[in-house]
């Protein structure tokens, strides 16, 4: 007969099912059994973790509590199943080893920075792994970019190449210990090891450095002005002192960047106070453990180099996530006078337009020509990964680009996806997108898909995570533009169905699934560019819509895009088209500087190609008529990256913010009548036009245009709202990383008691589309 606490003895298998592995699970579950005196073991498997567990009904609750409400930091739990089992009667509590299985559902941790504990050994003189630029534990450390398959296990990464020694064994091997099967778990006797090359002329290597003393080295170089490109998490760095005008100019010249500001690491966040404005949001994403790159106001006074972030009133600064990158700030401080704010330029390794170099010897034969010397390390990095950027607006996180210390993290999907799905993104700021089950995994940031390198780590990223994850798609969404390489890699591949969906329903989508929504919703899709189902250029876009169709309301009024790309890169063709939809062919008498300075020349060969129709779709993108005024106002006639001009209107605006101009009133604008309601924006360049003859200040109009187009939309979602009956917002699309109009609309709409959504978790730039892209198809298949 069995005794009383036998009789209320169970015995559990608890499956745990989200990111478990790598992150100190099964110590945590180790550590709770101990203290519950609970028996059986803990592994990781394909799945997750598993748990099986006997003791007393009271423990095993207890551990459920303790599941639910005292996980490592680093865990995310998805779900945990539970099962009863027959008693077996184990005497102990044991971690056992990982089971291989065929399904694999178990999640990659993003890498993660530098943890307090860790931090703390790194600078402490006494601790073996002093200065030890690979420190990690189960809490932190490399994941995602050193994975080469699942489950995750030393082996299974590129840590396999570095033979514990016997101390770290121990640690590695007990329970107890916080790097309990740390996979990365290293030492300077057993670990990776960085070395400096200071390359000479011709091809020679002038001077090598290995081991710690290297970080000592290359600290004095960037002091005196060097630039080094530096091996870091996801890739390489090119790195100088930001203080350096002469440094950063030499800089940008080989790099041939001529333009976008480059992102800065500051030693610590008082450091970067010193810089910029911070306020509490901010601090918490520059130090929290994923460590983006965090778009900040720069102070009135700000000692970086002008070159750094020219004609922009932020900069991009991050804090450090790696130890080597902790060591290499500590000891660039102490080689700068000792007032002076230690912040390196950290931008990433390649040349413009190229994908950040990530393997040493492409990286060695790429950044030799633009840096005088190279800090590298051993350690493979299997998967390259740039560094991510947010910032604060519209009261939460906005994201720009979702890469290191956010990817792989899938996100979970409000309904189970019908069969595996992949999602192929867009040209620019290319993502891609996979899901099973209720899950999508959205990729690092692949880039603009403009070249065979990036069309190569694109192909590799989606075999990557379908081997990781193991999904094999059954269905292929992707972009209707038939000439984005990324549409035809869909189309050229073996899956049906393929199911395109348009531009901007795909913004919109994003919206709703990250918010677990399925519409209908009005969706403000404001935009550079996206393939209309008309085939013209769309990009400011009204409708209605859920996660299976949309209704196109209301859009800006069509002009010509007068040579197509040439447009985009040169805005005063766009300022002249506007002016000539305005005023007719007598805008160049209009007496306003743009008009003086007009090349007659070019215009009349601009304007005969409008009149045949040569090359010149028509468009109701936004970002276009951000363009035409930035270029009305003299601020840029020709770009080198999307999206400048704008961004240096927006500048020009806040200037009139800081100058204490809040209330400017707006111009007037129309909306016409009927299902497809046209914004026509004549009145609006009309009134503009008199302000600059009137000689209002190009700040102050350049307000009055971002608070314009607020109103615009404001009035457009008033009338859809009329006619759908709904009062749901959501607004996406890259118009959206403007601040100014963002916040200037959300409130415009809240106080017309619209419910908005924006994205808080997914870019709103086309960075988010293949998560939009991969609801929509799910949605549609659904439905079938
Ligand atoms: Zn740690
Ligand atoms: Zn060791």
């Amino acid at each position: 007969m069995a005794s009383a606490t036998e009789s209320t003895k169970q015995r559990q298998r608890v499956l745990v099912q989200g990111i478990v592995q790598g992150v100190g699970f099964r110590p945590f579950i180790y550590t709770q059994a101990a203290r519950l005196g609970l028996a059986g073991f803990v592994c990781n498997d394909s799945q997750g973790v598993t748990i099986e567990v006997e003791g007393t009904v009271e423990a095993l609750a207890d551990l459920q509590r303790a599941l639910r409400e005292q996980a490592p930091p680093l865990a995310r739990i998805d779900s945990i199943a539970v099962e009863l089992l027959a008693l077996r009667h184990d005497e102990s509590f044991v971690i056992t080893h990982s089971q291989s299985q065929s399904e694999r559902h178990a999640l990659i941790s993003p890498d993660t920075a530098t943890c307090a504990d860790c931090l703390r050994e790194l600078f402490d003189p006494t601790d073996r792994r002093y200065h030890y630029p690979f420190i990690n534990c189960t809490n932190c450390g490399p994941r995602f970019t050193i994975v080469q398959d699942v489950p995750y296990d030393r082996a299974m990464t590129t840590m396999r190449a570095f033979p514990m020694c016997p101390a770290c064994q121990v640690e590695y091997d007990d329970p107890g210990n916080r790097r309990f099967h740390a996979q990365p778990n290293a030492c300077p006797l057993c670990g990776p090891q960085v070395s400096l090359t200071i390359w000479g002329e011709a091809d020679e290597e002038k001077l090598i450095t290995p081991g710690v003393d290297a970080l000592d080295a290359a600290a004095r170089q960037l002091a005196s002005g060097e630039v080094l490109a530096i091996k870091g998490l996801g890739g390489y760095h090119l790195a100088c002192d930001a203080l350096n005008e002469a440094a950063v100019r030499q800089l940008r010249g080989r790099k041939h960047r001529e333009a976008k500001p480059f992102a800065l690491m500051a030693l610590d966040l008082e450091t970067v106070r010193r810089l910029c404005q911070v306020n509490e949001a901010e601090a918490a994403l520059l130090q929290a453990h994923r460590r983006p790159i965090v778009l900040l106001a720069q102070q009135p006074v700000c000692p970086v180099a002008s070159g750094v972030a020219p004609a922009s009133s932020t900069l991009g600064m991050m804090l450090p996530y790696t130890p080597l990158h902790h060591v290499l700030l500590h000891a660039f401080a102490q080689s700068v006078p000792a007032d002076r704010p230690a912040v390196l330029v950290m931008t990433s390794g390649n040349m413009s337009e190229e994908p950040i170099a990530y393997q040493d010897d492409d990286a060695h034969s790429r950044l030799r020509a633009i840096a005088g010397g190279m800090l590298s390390h051993n350690r493979t990095i299997h998967m390259r990964c740039d560094d991510s950027v947010v910032r604060v607006a519209g009261g939460g996180e906005q994201i720009f680009r979702r890469s290191r210390g956010y990817a792989p993290e899938p996100f979970q999907i409000a309904f189970e996806l019908p069969v595996p799905l992949l999602a192929c993104g867009g040209h620019l700021k290319n993502t891609f997108c996979l899901g099973k089950g209720n899950r999508a995994f959205l990729s690092h940031h692949i880039g603009d898909l403009e070249n065979v390198a990036t069309l190569t780590s694109f192909r590799e990223g989606i075999e990557h995570f379908q081997r990781l994850f193991a999904i094999a798609p059954e269905a292929i969404a992707y972009d209707l533009h038939p000439e984005y390489l990324a549409t035809k890699y869909a189309l050229d591949s073996a899956l049906t169905p393929q199911i395109g969906v348009q531009h901007h329903h795909a913004h919109i989508a994003s919206v709703l699934a990250e918010h677990g929504l399925s519409g209908p919703v009005i969706g403000v899709a404001a935009d550079g560019t996206g393939f209309g189902t008309d085939g013209a250029v769309w990009g400011c876009e009204i409708m209605r819509a859920d996660l299976c169709a949309f209704e196109r309301l209301a859009h800006l009024t069509y002009v010509p895009l007068p040579g197509g790309a040439q447009a985009v890169r040169q805005p005063w063709r766009m300022a002249a088209t506007y002016l000539a939809q305005t005023y007719g062919d007598a805008f160049v008498d209009l007496d306003v500087p743009f008009t003086r300075q007009l090349d007659r020349a070019k215009w009349r060969t601009l304007s005969q190609m409008i009149e045949h129709g040569l090359n010149c779709p028509p468009t109701s993108s936004l970002g276009r008529l951000f363009d035409a005024v930035s270029a009305l106002l003299g601020l840029r006639t020709e770009v080198v990256y999307e999206g400048q001009a704008a961004i240096e209107l927006e500048v020009l605006a806040e200037t009139a913010q800081q100058a204490g101009m809040r209330e400017c009133g707006s111009y007037p604008f129309t909306i016409g009548q009927g299902t497809l309601a046209l914004l026509d924006v004549t009145p609006v360049i009309r009134a503009l036009v008199d302000d600059m003859q009137r000689h209002v200040p190009a700040r102050e109009i350049a307000l009055r245009f971002h608070y314009t187009v607020a109103d615009l939309l404001a009035t457009a979602c008033s009338e859809a709202r009329e006619r759908t009956g709904l009062d749901s917002v959501a607004l996406s699309g890259g118009i959206f990383q403007n601040r100014l109009l963002l916040e200037r609309l959300q409130e415009r709409l809240e106080g017309m008691a619209f419910k908005v959504l924006i994205n808080r978790r997914v870019p709103p730039n086309d960075g988010g589309l293949s998560f939009g892209q991969l609801a929509v198809a799910a949605a549609q298949l659904q439905r079938q």
